[in-house]
């Protein structure tokens, strides 16, 4: 049986060492145990070793879980606008805002009575082509198209980089910064995965996204 409060402490003790080397404070940075292809009884090992909250890639997968078990559920897969109204009312967050087709579904379906639901911008940092995500140039634009929808509020930007792409983090930081000198208000910086969530933290990431040091890989 895989120790997941074991893996927990491993992490949490990592996230804390690059906080501590790169002068932040460890509290700053939000763990994301990204639950995909998980059974739920994984989850329930997590929230009972204090884990918070949890990513998922698949709507369905994401109704699902949240119908079952209450969480800080965050969505972070490619999403097709077929799907919002399954994770519309049950996530809490959704990193992977590429169009705004997608953040209008979103905040249409959105209940008025809960929260708005806190959403981030995936950018296509490392200009992949067919790539997930929003090119850089275009992202002043989108965020401000967001911010007119009632039901949904632009938080952050997230990002998977190329593997070989050192400079990204970096970058996403200066967009980041940027966009709040022009008088956005973002306070998430989704960024950094198993393998590379210390170098991510080192630019200042403030949502670490972390699956397979904590849940074992998946098939
Ligand atoms: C699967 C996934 C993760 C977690 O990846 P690991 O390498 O297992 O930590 C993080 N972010 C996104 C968007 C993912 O799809």
């Amino acid at each position: 049986m895989i120790d997941i409060a074991a893996n927990l402490d491993v992490v949490r003790q990592r996230i804390a060492t690059a906080a501590a080397n790169a002068g932040r404070n460890p509290a700053d940075v939000t763990l994301i145990a990204v639950s995909k292809t998980k059974p739920l009884a994984l989850v329930e090992a997590a929230l009972a070793a204090g884990q918070i909250s949890f990513g998922e890639n698949y709507a369905q997968e994401l109704q699902e879980k949240s119908q079952q078990q209450a969480a800080d559920w965050h969505f972070i897969g490619p999403l097709q606008s077929n799907k919002t109204k399954l994770i519309a009312n049950q996530a809490q967050w959704v990193h992977s805002i590429d169009r705004l087709k997608i953040a209008q579904r979103l905040s249409d379906q959105r209940s008025a009575e809960l929260p708005p639901l806190n959403v981030c911008i995936q950018v296509n940092i490392s200009d992949e082509p067919q790539k997930a995500g929003v090119p850089v140039n275009e992202v002043a634009e989108l965020a401000a198209q967001i911010k007119r929808r009632p039901n949904v509020v632009l938080r952050g930007l997230m990002c998977i980089p190329k593997p070989d792409d050192a400079g990204a983090f970096e970058r996403m930081r200066d967009l980041f910064e940027q966009l709040n000198e022009g008088g956005c208000q973002l306070d998430c910086l989704s960024m950094g995965m198993s393998s590379d969530f210390e170098a991510a933290i080192a630019a200042g990431a403030t949502h670490v996204r972390v699956g397979t040091a904590i849940f074992g890989s998946r098939k």
